[in-house]
């Protein structure tokens, strides 16, 4: 790196794309601290990834390797807005990066969406993983039905959990406040509903031939959603449609399978949300049945006229999560995320100096795990080039342990939080889990502070 100093660089966020930030500028010679809101890394790769999914969680060991770099530190426990401003923190850092995330959901936007009984996936999934802003939350999960009204991997995720047996469940990581409640789950069919047809669907392949392996679960579709017009097969054609013709391939294995288990995901296409209707909870779904129209790759639902009723005392939403604005940083609320070029975040048109961002809350919320890798190296070599020849003039981490004692804040480092990783293994091990994870703050404190003199209360949001 140009420069005799290093750099020093706050990266804001724990997640995937703060993590291979953080390991791009460590190659680069920069000083990077790692603020994160939970006394807890790795963002929605603890918090997100379904608890039936575990080789995917192997990419902490990755990022716990980052972070045994002797030019890291994390400091857990931390939000920026809440312990930190963005003005101090760009007082303090030659650079910072945004790598918050996108932790709030979209609206469906139809009558009915706020009655008891329709839960964003966003909230039921955080509650299964143990997300402490989520533990406290109820599902009634008392009826036969549930529709879940999106078609992306999310919504796949959910029917999974929904439909699987306790006893699948129970030597995954899933909390056991979820595993408590599931128990006493009737559902036994689950409406996976999409606005548009297979062709369009956003699941990836993995987590569709998933569905189909169900242990106790058939899958039901309509043979004439299979029947495509001209446009999709156009699109499945295409070399831009090569996953979609896999997905509409898997799903034709799935036609005129026998009826032979207790459970099944009922996959419905074309339908468009309308309302949520009940007397003082969810009892019912309502859907415009909807035609495709335009061209290829730009077909949109189109009302026919006809609504269809799906009886449900259970309904998720799952049409995508939404970046959270912070104070002081340029924010697009139609996107739900910041606005940047190239990753320098840009303020009304010019580049905010010293201000980056990287992985959801850059690009909005899709792409799995190593999509952030190159969004994140991006935003890093845009960074450098920004650089140049300036020497370093921050003071980093002093400057910010100075302010956060003064704020009384006391961090959690990784060495604490690998107290709190160890704990969660021990307590998993004695009931065959992986971890039983701790759910509330101040139990992360307690373990991460164990044997300390005192331990620091959690504070609010
Ligand atoms: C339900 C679900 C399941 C998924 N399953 C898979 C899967 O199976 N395989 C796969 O490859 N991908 C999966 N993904 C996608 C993957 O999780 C994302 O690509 C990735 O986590 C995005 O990384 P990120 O760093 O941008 O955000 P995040 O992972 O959300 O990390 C953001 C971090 O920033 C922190 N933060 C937020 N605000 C502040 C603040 N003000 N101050 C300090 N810290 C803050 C958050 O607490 C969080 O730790 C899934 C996503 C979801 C939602």
């Amino acid at each position: 790196m140009a420069g005799s100093a290093a750099r020093k660089v706050a990266v804001v966020g724990s997640g995937p794309s703060g993590f291979y930030a953080a390991e791009a500028l460590l190659e680069a010679g920069a000083e990077v601290d790692m603020l994160e809101r939970l006394p807890t890394p790795f963002g929605l790769v603890r918090f997100g990834v379904a608890p039936d999914h575990p080789k995917l969680k192997s990419v902490c060991q990755n990022f716990t390797q980052i972070a045994g770099h002797e030019r890291f530190a994390f400091f857990g426990n931390v939000a920026l807005g809440r312990d930190v401003t963005i003005d101090e923190l760009r007082s303090f850092y030659d650079a910072v990066v945004i790598a918050s995330g996108a932790s709030t959901d979209r609206k469906l936007g139809v009558p009915g969406e706020d009655l008891p009984g329709s839960w964003s996936a966003t909230e039921f999934v955080s509650w299964y993983n143990g997300h402490p802003d989520f533990r406290d939350r109820s599902f009634d999960l008392s009826c036969e039905a549930a529709v879940i009204v999106g078609h992306g991997n999310v919504a796949i995720d959910v029917c999974r959990i929904l439909l699987k047996s306790v006893d699948e469940l129970r030597r995954t990581d899933i909390c056991a406040h979820a595993l408590e409640a599931l128990a006493e789950s009737r559902i036994r069919d689950v409406h996976l509903v999409g606005r548009r047809g297979p062709a369009q669907a956003k699941w990836t392949v993995k987590e569709l031939r998933e569905i189909g392996m169900l242990a106790n679960a058939d899958v039901v579709l309509d043979d004439s959603d299979l029947a495509l017009g001209e446009t999709c097969e156009a699109e499945l054609r295409d070399p831009r449609g090569v996953a979609a013709a896999q997905s509409v391939k898997i799903l034709r294995t799935f036609q005129g399978r026998p009826r032979e288990r207790a459970r099944a995901v009922h996959l419905h296409f074309n339908l468009s949300p309308r309302a949520l209707q009940g007397d003082h909870c969810v009892e019912r779904a309502l859907f415009d049945r909807c035609r495709l129209s335009g061209g290829a790759f730009a077909q949109v639902a189109q009302p026919t006229g006809e609504t269809v009723a799906l009886e449900t005392g259970a309904v998720f939403r799952s049409v995508g999560y939404k970046g959270v604005a912070t104070d002081g940083v340029p924010f697009d609320n139609r996107s739900g995320a910041i606005p940047h070029e190239r990753g320098r975040v840009m303020d009304r048109g010019e580049p905010a100096p010293g201000l980056y961002v990287a992985g959801w809350i850059k690009r909005g919320p899709s792409g799995v795990i190593g999509v952030n890798r190159a969004c994140s190296l991006e935003t890093v070599a845009t960074m450098l080039a920004d650089f140049a020849d300036r020497p370093s003039k921050a003071p980093g981490r002093a400057a910010l342990r100075t302010s956060l004692a003064a704020r009384g804040v006391r961090p959690v480092d990784f060495t604490s939080w690998s107290r709190i990783d160890a704990a969660e293994v021990e307590a998993g091990a004695a009931q065959g889990k992986p971890r039983e994870k701790f759910t509330a703050v101040s139990e992360m404190l307690a373990a991460a502070f164990a044997g300390a003199t005192s331990v620091p209360q959690p504070r609010c949001a």
